[in-house]
C-alpha cells in the first residue's frame, strides 16, 4: 500500500486546528518525512510541524499511511 502524497499530509495537516487557540491559520508547515524511531513507533508516513500564525504555539505531528493524525504534541 502507497503511502499518501505530501501534499495531502499538508492538507491534513493544514485541516487541524491549532490546540491551543482552535485557528486554522498557519504562518509556517513543514511536512517532511519522518525519523526512523517515529516511523516504527507510530507507523508514521509524514511528519508536519507547524506554528501557528495567531497564538505561536509549535506543534509537531505524526500522519499515517492512510492520511490519520497518528499523534499531535
Ligand atoms: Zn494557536
Amino acid at each position: 500500500m502507497a503511502a499518501i502524497s505530501r501534499e495531502r499530509a499538508e492538507m491534513i495537516a493544514k485541516g487541524h486546528a491549532c490546540e491551543n487557540c482552535g485557528e486554522y491559520s498557519y504562518k509556517k508547515l513543514i511536512v517532511r518525512a519522518p525519523i526512523a524511531a517515529h516511523r516504527e513507533e507510530f507507523k508514521e508516513a509524514w511528519h508536519a510541524v507547524k506554528i501557528c500564525g495567531i497564538c505561536g504555539l509549535e506543534q509537531e505531528m505524526g500522519i499515517d499511511d492512510d492520511g490519520e493524525i497518528v499523534y499531535v504534541s
